[in-house]
């Protein structure tokens, strides 16, 4: 984060999701960790919330206080449970998925099925979409009604340029070879090649391929470029647990990951 602190100072923070109360050395934070005593919500969830609340409520409150309203609109795409429960009571929301219904598939006409939201979470899901990114982009603006929120996250770090770790890819299959992990990549024109680096899995070995690492600058400008209006939030809120520190979480890339939360407002 832009606030950063020294690694033994402790940080108490009133989880944004359950209330639970928590304190933990800022140096232990991490976005995928620095988990809720109460709800098990890690430092991202607690931002993605954060940015919900600035979208839906226009300042910064806990997920149970969250006005209810049948009449607000919203979708996620496979979201955790511990937020998206809650959701699902106070507003007209769907969790979809890639691989069970309720189906999407952002790069697909499905956006169809949900128009007129009010908000649209998109967490963890660009770097693994499948080119042509531009348009799963386009759609996430086509689902929200003008003035509606995207409150999203995806890796990025500072470097001005997008590195796409399988350029021209449009489909794939991941193979072992003993210790070894390919990946076969089909191309636009049909031809095939195969990779053997830069093969990095969320959720481990075999499961969720990583397609690229953002760059800040370029991950903006797709956001202008599909009719948003970004604002990253970029500083730690230590008070509900969102923070981590600088690190270099990708040394091999050059650049310090990033990785913030992003509120986009649809224009
Ligand atoms: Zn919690």
């Amino acid at each position: 984060m832009e606030t950063d602190f020294a690694a033994d100072h402790i940080i108490d923070y009133k989880c944004n999701i359950c209330g639970h109360k928590n304190n933990l050395a800022a140096g232990d934070f991490h976005r995928e960790a620095a988990i809720c005593g109460g709800c098990g919500s890690n430092a991202r969830f607690r931002g993605i919330i954060h940015g919900l609340s600035m979208a839906l409520m226009k300042t910064s409150v806990p997920l149970p206080k969250f006005t209810k309203d049948r009449y607000v609109k919203g979708i996620g795409m496979s979201e955790w449970d511990g937020y998206a429960k809650v959701l699902k009571k106070k507003y007209d929301f769907t969790n979809t998925y890639f691989h069970q219904e309720p189906l999407l598939d952002i790069t697909s006409d499905d956006w169809q099925k949900f128009t007129d939201l009010d908000f649209v979470i998109c967490t963890e899901v660009f770097e693994h979409v499948l080119q042509p990114l531009q348009v799963g982009f386009e759609n996430m603006r086509k689902m929200l009604k003008k003035g509606g929120h995207l409150v999203f996250s995806t890796p990025f770090n500072g470097s001005p340029e997008t590195v796409e770790h399988f350029p021209g890819m449009v489909d794939f299959a991941t193979c072992q070879i003993g210790e070894d992990w390919l990946v076969v990549s089909r191309k636009a024109d049909g031809s095939y090649e195969i990779y053997d680096q830069n093969i990095i899995f969320h959720g481990g070995p075999g499961t969720v391929l990583e397609m690229r690492m953002f760059g800040r600058e370029s991950l903006l400008a797709q956001l202008r470029a599909a009719g948003f209006a970004p604002t990253v939030f970029s500083q730690a809120i230590p008070e509900i647990g969102y923070y981590w520190p600088k690190v270099m979480d990708r040394p091999e890339l050059g650049y310090p990951g990033e990785h913030y939360v992003i509120l986009c407002e649809a224009i």
